[in-house]
């Protein structure tokens, strides 16, 4: 089972066309889904894709265009067709939860499903969500509403233990947990033997930034920080520049250069304009700033752990 993959479910714009679903992407961590944003046709591309909605349990809404989020009504209709029940925790802002609740209330009558708000403050960082091994944090944006980005991090991993020298200095089963954890090993008669003796380093954490949609703002560099994968909008091309800074959006060049400034190792594009036809333009325009563009499309997975 994948460790950390992004599925793209959709990533086309507001306008509808025939090569490109609206706003949604899954990411999946450790068997568990996550969805970002709900564009309409994510749930048949949750069917093509074999991603399962019992095992989604968060879904965070970067902000209430209809882009982003006209896929839920109909994503809770069907959660009321499962007999199983379970609980899903919907992450967005005050305004957006009283609209979704409505909603619901309506088209969600009697659902076996237990569905929870979690109210972000569009205006901070934060931390929306967090377990033992992954945290998902917020990122103010500029865009015509109120709008955040979402980093997902893993936690540090555990280190490596090394099983023959664990023999060696006797340390018993019950604490290898401690040994990976970081703690040195003392023997009955007070000896310390130091954790790097028993161990090798963990394998380094992954992370990933999604961010859209929003004007281009170089100083949120530093807030992504240098992720694995960097989701940015790509909007429009050089050729729409204004257009992009009038309706607050991003081009190509610009993700790439926000790629390069925060350290990212890939950038991810999407939320393609309508007007476009071919998308090749999109990986020609980021690669001049920033060489390791992966050009996104429906159907796309992108797994973190095989990432070059
Ligand atoms: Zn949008
Ligand atoms: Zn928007």
């Amino acid at each position: 089972m994948a460790d950390f993959t992004i599925h793209t479910l959709g990533c086309g714009s507001a306008r509808p066309t025939t090569r490109h679903n609206p706003s949604a992407t899954v990411v999946e961590f450790r068997n568990n889904l996550f969805m970002v944003d709900c564009g309409e046709g994510a749930q048949k591309a949750l069917l093509q894709q074999h991603l399962k909605i019992s095992r989604l349990g968060h879904i965070f809404l970067t902000h209430m265009h209809g882009d982003h989020v006209l896929g839920l009504p109909g994503l809770i209709s069907t959660l009321g067709l499962q007999d199983t029940g379970g609980e899903l925790t919907i992450h967005t802002f005050a305004d957006g939860a009283s609209i979704l609740k409505d909603i619901f209330n309506y088209f969600g009558r009697n659902l076996p499903y237990d569905i929870r708000f979690n109210i972000l403050d569009p205006k901070r960082e934060e931390v929306a969500f967090e377990n033992k091994a992954l945290t998902v944090r917020t990122l103010p944006l500029c865009h015509r509403v109120p709008a955040v980005g979402f980093v997902f991090e893993e936690k540090p991993r555990q280190r490596h233990l090394n099983r023959e020298m664990c023999d060696f200095h006797g340390v018993p089963t019950s604490q290898f947990n401690n040994v990976k954890g970081g703690m040195d090993f003392v023997r009955p008669d007070g000896t310390v033997v130091p954790n790097e003796r028993l161990t090798s380093p963990a394998t380094p954490s992954l992370s990933y930034a999604h961010i859209s949609d929003t004007i281009h703002l170089p100083e949120l560099a530093d807030r992504i920080g240098p992720v694995d994968l960097l989701f940015h909008e790509t909007t429009y091309l050089d050729s729409e520049l204004d257009m992009a800074r009038r309706n607050y959006h991003t081009t190509a060049r610009q993700a790439g250069e926000m790629a390069r400034r925060c350290g990212a190792r890939w950038l991810l594009t999407g939320h393609y304009s309508s007007r476009y036809d071919n998308e090749e333009e999109f990986r020609r325009q980021a690669m001049e700033e920033f060489p390791n563009v992966i050009l996104n499309r429906e159907g796309l997975r992108t797994d973190l752990t095989r990432l070059p």
